[in-house]
């Protein structure tokens, strides 16, 4: 994998409007995994990045309805076959985590890479996409020197809202992979 101006090579890079600046002089040393699907519970990596490009189209859908007008992004997704999609550059803010605390620190849009897996909580994830998300954290940590001990899921920056990457996420096998 090789950098330049944040975008991976590997990646197929879909540009999302949803991002801004980092505040200045902030580092990034977090990664928070998330999980996603759309509508929940199917996989269509193409609504997803139709939701992260602001072109949802909801149909009779009711939750796709209530979430087209959200303003939200990643820095990347892994579909369920273990590709890799770019939405925003690394050095950018993606608007992921939304209200969070890590260790007491708040916004960690401001200092963490997001990487959505598609998927819920009550399906395991697919052994590419273990493959996939290693290779990249492996890659991140290198290029951006993030620790490889801050990684955490959506649900410990934002307990009292998210669940995701849920239960069936298997961080031991992630641990055992970087
Ligand atoms: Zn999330």
């Amino acid at each position: 994998m090789i950098s330049q101006d944040g975008i991976i090579d590997a990646a197929e890079f879909c540009p999302s409007p949803n991002f801004d600046e980092r505040p200045n002089n902030t580092s990034i040393d977090l990664i928070v995994i998330h999980a996603i699907s759309l509508p929940a519970g199917f996989y269509n990596t193409q609504l997803i990045k139709d939701l992260f490009l602001n072109c949802l189209d909801p149909g009779t859908d009711q939750f796709l309805e209530s979430i087209k007008d959200l303003k939200v992004s990643s820095h990347f997704l892994i579909t369920r076959k273990g590709t890799l999609i770019q939405f925003v550059p690394t050095h950018k803010r993606a608007w992921h985590a939304g209200i969070s605390v890590y260790k007491a620190r708040e916004n960690c849009n401001d200092f963490s890479i997001g990487i959505e897996l598609e998927g819920c909580d009550d399906e395991e994830f697919e052994q590419s996409q273990y493959n996939s998300l290693s290779r990249l954290i492996n890659f991140l940590s290198k290029d951006l020197q993030i620790n490889k001990q801050n990684i955490v899921g959506h649900a410990d920056i934002a307990p009292d809202r998210k669940t995701d990457p849920g239960p069936l996420f298997d961080w031991t096998l992630l641990q055992s992979m970087l």
